[in-house]
């Protein structure tokens, strides 16, 4: 089983068991690295009762799957999870290990490059291979310089940004073997324990893997003209977002914060309506396509980064941008 220089992908599972797109992205790329540098694609798959997950995965491009399944696994937890990984990455001698840019991720590639004395860049939007050197692109400084790292260590991990790369394209047929991972558990109570779970609500479109987004800002106001916004989102199939303010006072939910210290997104189309355009929310939004800014000051620095801008209030400019949206036939 042992294989020289393979570049292995943590997949990772959302709802009901799915793979997550991210995870998908990071099996495309993974793919382009293993051609690049003549090494093989492997997968770990982690968790409990996931051989189908396992089985699924064979279907999009790997040389092979390593499958470690506890009941324990069930949920995330980093001692057990980072057991697991770092098995996976020996068994395979990997020398790249890809994850999407999550929450569980963020959480555990520290631990896995600590433990096998690993090189990690995290947040990359582009990971690529240059006279035979492997390159991760990353945004610093609040994505206004991208900054790019390679790596000295044996054993690199990176961590990938959601939708900053073409996903992995589903094949009819499977392919390589699925090989089971020993995995030993603490039988304890491990170093973290769930003590409960509260489900993020998330209405209508992720706002992660949204193709486009309508988010709003301050200028808002307060809920009901969210309310305007929702309508806009409803037309053009998008999620709706925020920047800090309307989250802070309760206008928009935690989860649709999109900045600095919220998610990032990456969509076609990213529509800011009321935001002033702060460094610490662009910094979540500027891999956008294309951006459309709606406010009533002509002087917002979030006309500086927009492909389209209206000046004016967003109460008279977003109905009547909706009504006329509505009437377009698909
Ligand atoms: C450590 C740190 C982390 C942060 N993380 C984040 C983050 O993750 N995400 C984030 O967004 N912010 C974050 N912030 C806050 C950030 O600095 C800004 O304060 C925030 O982004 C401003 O939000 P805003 O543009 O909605 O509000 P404002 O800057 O107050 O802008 C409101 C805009 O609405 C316009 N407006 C007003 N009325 C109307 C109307 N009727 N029609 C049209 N336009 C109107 C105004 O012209 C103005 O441009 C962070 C700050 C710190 C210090």
């Amino acid at each position: 089983m042992r294989q020289e220089n393979s570049v292995l992908v943590m997949v990772e599972q959302g709802r009901a068991g799915s793979i997550l797109p991210v995870s998908l992205e990071c099996l495309r790329t993974g793919r382009e690295l293993a051609e690049n540098l003549g090494s093989r694609l492997m997968a770990a798959v982690i968790g409990s009762d996931i051989r189908s997950t396992a089985e699924e995965v064979r279907h999009f491009g790997v040389d092979g799957v390593l499958l470690a399944e506890h009941s324990a696994l069930c949920d995330y937890r980093a001692d057990g999870y980072l057991g697991a990984l770092v098995e996976a990455v020996r068994a395979v001698q990997a020398s790249f290990v890809l994850m999407g840019d999550t929450v569980n991720a963020l959480d555990l590639a520290p631990r896995a490059a600590f433990t096998l004395e690993a090189g990690l860049v995290t947040d990359c939007v582009k990971i690529e291979v240059d006279s035979g050197e492997v390159l991760f692109t990353k945004p610093v400084y609040s994505g206004n310089v991208m900054a790019v790292y390679s790596s000295e260590t044996e054993v690199t991990l990176a961590t990938l940004r959601s939708r900053s790369a073409d996903a992995a394209v589903r094949t009819e047929e499977g392919k390589g073997e699925i090989t089971s991972l020993h995995v030993e558990i603490n039988p304890g109570p491990g170093l973290t324990e769930i003590v409960e779970s509260v489900p993020v609500e998330e209405q209508g479109v992720s706002l992660d893997q949204a193709d486009v987004v309508v988010s709003g800002g301050r200028g808002i106001g307060g809920g009901e003209g969210f309310k305007l916004l929702e309508d806009l989102a409803g037309v053009l199939g998008a999620a709706l977002g925020a920047s800090r303010p309307p989250v802070d006072c309760g206008w928009a939910s935690p989860a649709s914060q999109v900045g600095q210290t919220g998610k990032i997104v990456a969509p076609s189309l990213y529509v800011a309506v009321g935001i002033s355009g702060a460094m610490q929310h662009i910094s979540g939004m500027n891999g956008s396509k294309v951006i459309v800014a709606i406010n009533k000051t002509a002087e917002a620095n979030i006309f500086n980064i927009a492909d389209y801008g209206v000046v004016g209030k967003y109460e008279e400019i977003v109905p009547s941008l909706t009504e006329t949206l509505r009437g377009i036939p698909k």
